[in-house]
């Protein structure tokens, strides 16, 4: 059966939705999430449909709508989409107008990633309305802040339901995307012995063991990453990106830290990877009697991504995205999405929606029009196989 959704339908949602700022309230600009959770529930309610409100954080509540199957004592569908956007600085449009011209609607958070929660909002809608019911539960969660901390996704996980595949809407153009990086950040810092530096005899200069620690890092556990390497991801990474350290010109410096940025690869486990690097640094330390230092926990850490093109949910998105569009294949992609969590507890999920990730988080941000109906048709068609 092919669907055919109505252009205009999908046009009003996606306008709705841009004209609700949901700048994520960690960047500059930002606001809790609270009023686009408001139309994602009154979306929910105007088609009958239940739905749970649950509150991540105040302001900032997670929507989850249900639209039951033929079968509901099994595990469900997930379709998953963050409300949350970056921020508008420098933006050279009207990030809330929401304007049309071109068959572009444009807007911040156009293609990352309202245009995703369009297309599933229009697909729900369209099983109520032709009275269809899918085979599984079908749960879509419209969720807060994938653009920093995660924590809607990792809320949904806690709903108390069980999901036996999820779509992850993302800016991929309509393809497939089956894997990606993880990446654990954390603060490495040395500690010195601060003295006046007329006399640096009597002191230890942080910044100098520092400049080890950055050597060591750069030369010999950069080199140990050339052959860790993933088909579709490509090679792990680490990088030192901030330094700060000293605190004045005559001071012999007691404390420098950095920042460094380790990106996995799906067979690496993000937790064990820090373990390492914690490991290789006292190891390290140990070698050097000058050298004192701590590594600090991760700020960040996130799961590398990886599913199988077997399971079912890559073959119906692919499948049904392709009889639309042309070739669609498995991707992998360098930047980290909410899907992570999810295949980390064992939930095949794929990444797949409308818009370019080149046109998420620019000064122009916008999606082409047509390009998120064919989604919500993609969706409509995957929800209506999946389970069967
Ligand atoms: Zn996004």
């Amino acid at each position: 059966m092919s669907i055919k959704i109505e252009e205009q339908r999908v046009l009003q949602i996606l306008q709705d939705l841009v004209r609700i700022p949901s700048v994520n309230p960690n960047l500059d600009g930002g606001v809790p999430e609270r009023k686009i959770a408001d139309y994602v529930e009154a979306f929910f309610a105007r088609l009958g449909l239940a739905s749970e409100r649950r509150e991540v954080r105040p302001d900032r509540p997670n929507v989850i709508g249900i639209l039951p199957g033929v079968l509901n004592d099994v595990p469900g569908l997930l379709l998953e989409a963050h409300m949350d956007t970056v921020q508008i600085t420098n933006m050279t449009i009207d990030p809330f107008s929401a304007e049309l011209r071109d068959g572009k609607l444009y807007g911040r958070g156009a293609c990352d990633t309202k245009a995703s929660i369009a297309a599933m909002l229009v697909a729900m809608e369209w099983f109520v309305t032709n009275d269809i019911k899918p085979h599984v539960p079908v749960f879509m969660a419209a969720t807060v802040d994938e653009e920093v901390n995660f924590l809607g996704v990792l809320d949904v996980l806690e709903a108390g339901h069980r999901f036996a595949a999820a779509i992850v809407g993302e800016p991929t153009e309509l393809q497939a995307v089956v894997a990606h990086k993880g990446v654990v950040r954390c603060e490495i810092e040395t500690i010195g012995v601060s003295a006046h530096s007329s006399k640096p005899e009597e002191g230890v200069n942080a910044i100098s063991g520092m400049m080890k620690v950055v050597h060591h890092i750069d030369r010999t556990m950069n080199d140990r990453l050339r052959d860790v390497t993933h088909p579709l991801v490509g090679q792990a990474t680490l990088n030192v990106t901030e330094i700060t350290g000293g605190v004045a010109p005559n001071t012999i410096p007691e404390r420098c830290r950095i920042k460094i940025d380790r990106r996995t690869i799906p067979g690496e486990d993000s937790d064990q990877v820090w373990r390492d690097i914690q490991a290789e640094m006292a190891l390290f330390a140990a070698t050097d009697e000058q050298l004192n230092l701590i590594v600090h926990p991760p700020f960040v850490l996130d799961y590398a991504m990886d599913t199988s093109p077997d399971s079912e949910i890559v073959r119906l998105v692919t499948a049904k995205a392709g009889e639309k569009i042309g070739e669609v294949r498995t991707h992998g992609v360098p930047y980290g999405t909410d899907a992570s969590k999810l295949t980390h507890v064992g939930i095949p999920s794929v990444v797949f929606g409308p818009g370019s990730i080149d046109q998420a988080h620019t000064k122009d941000e916008w999606v082409e029009l047509k390009q998120v109906v064919l989604a919500a048709e993609i969706i409509v068609e995957t929800m209506l196989a999946f389970g069967k």
